[in-house]
C-alpha cells in the first residue's frame, strides 16, 4: 500500500537515503529541505525545523499533494562540536532547537492527522554515540536522548490510535556529517565498534524501513540501534 511519508532534512546523508528506500517501497515521499534541494524524483519542500511556520506549511503542502503524512521520519539534525568549557549558548541553543524542538515541531504538526485517520509511524533519528555520551558533544548527546523520553511519552498518548514512536540510533555513519571527525577520534570509536567500520546511510535506511513498515505494528517505544555493535545494550 502507497503511504504519505514525510523525511525532514531529506535532500542528503541518512534522510535522502531513507527517501529512497521508501520510494523503492512505492510509497509517495516527500522530502524537507532547507538549503540544497533534493534530487529530482520526490516532491519537494522546504521545511527549515527550527521555524513553525516553515514546519506547518512544509506539512500542508505534503497533505495538499500526497495526502496526509502517515508516515514520519524526523530526520534533520546538526553539531556544534565542542568542549563544555567552550561551548557558548549559540552552540548549544542551536543544536536544541533542531534536534529536539525541531522534532517537536514536526511531530506535533503531523500527530493531528494520524490521530484522525487512526494510523501512523513516527521514526526519529537518535544517536548511538547520545546514549554513550561523546566528548565534546555535551549539546548534541543531550538532545538525541532526551528524544527517547519524547518518543515513549508518544508512544503512549498515541498508541491507543495504532501509531507507533521509535528511535533508529545510528553509530558512526559515512555521510557529511562525520567527515569533521579527527583520524584519533574516528580510530577512538571503531575500538569501541565490533563490526570495526563505518555504517553507510543505505543500513540506517533499512532499519527505518523495518520501524515504518506495517509489520512493525507491535513495536513502539523502542530504540533500534544501527551501529556496528557500538553500545550493545544501550
Ligand atoms: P548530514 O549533515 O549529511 O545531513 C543533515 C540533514 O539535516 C541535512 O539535510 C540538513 O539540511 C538537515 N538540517 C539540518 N538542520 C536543519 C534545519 N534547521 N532544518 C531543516 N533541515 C535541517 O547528516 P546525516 O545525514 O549524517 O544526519 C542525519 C541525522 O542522523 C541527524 O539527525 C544526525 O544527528 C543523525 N545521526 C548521524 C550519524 C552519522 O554518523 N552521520 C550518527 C547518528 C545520528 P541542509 O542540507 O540544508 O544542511
Amino acid at each position: 500500500m502507497s503511504r504519505s511519508v514525510f523525511v525532514t532534512g531529506g535532500n542528503r546523508g541518512i534522510g535522502l537515503a531513507v527517501a529512497r528506500a521508501m520510494a523503492a517501497d512505492g510509497d509517495r515521499v516527500a522530502i524537507g529541505h532547507r538549503t540544497s534541494a533534493p534530487p529530482d524524483g520526490f516532491l519537494s519542500v522546504p521545511c527549515e525545523v527550527t521555524d513553525q511556520e516553515s514546519v506547518t506549511a512544509a506539512l500542508d503542502t505534503v497533505a495538499r499533494e500526497q495526502g496526509p503524512v502517515e508516515v514520519l521520519v524526523a530526520n534533520a539534525g546538526i553539531t556544534r562540536d565542542t568542549l563544555l568549557l567552550r561551548m557558548d549558548d549559540a552552540s548549544f541553543d542551536e543544536v536544541v532547537d533542531t534536534n529536539l524542538k525541531g522534532v517537536f515541531r514536526t511531530v506535533r504538526a503531523c500527530a493531528g492527522g494520524m490521530l484522525a485517520a487512526r494510523r501512523g509511524r513516527i521514526v526519529l533519528v537518535s544517536s548511538a554515540l547520545g546514549f554513550l555520551g561523546s566528548p565534546g558533544q555535551a549539546n548534541y548527546a543531550a538532545t538525541k536522548t532526551a528524544l527517547l523520553g519524547f518518543a515513549r511519552s508518544l508512544a503512549w498518548e498515541l498508541g491507543s490510535r495504532g501509531i507507533t514512536v521509535n528511535l533508529v540510533a545510528p553509530g558512526i555513519i559515512d555521510t557529511d556529517m562525520t567527515q569533521v571527525l579527527s583520524d584519533r577520534r574516528m580510530r577512538d570509536v571503531m575500538s569501541m565498534t565490533p563490526l570495526g567500520r563505518t555504517g553507510t546511510a543505505d543500513e540506517v535506511a533499512a532499519a527505518v524501513r523495518f520501524l515504518a513498515s506495517e509489520q512493525a505494528g507491535y513495536v513502539t517505544g523502542a530504540v533500534l540501534p544501527v551501529g556496528g555493535g557500538i553500545g550493545m545494550g544501550i
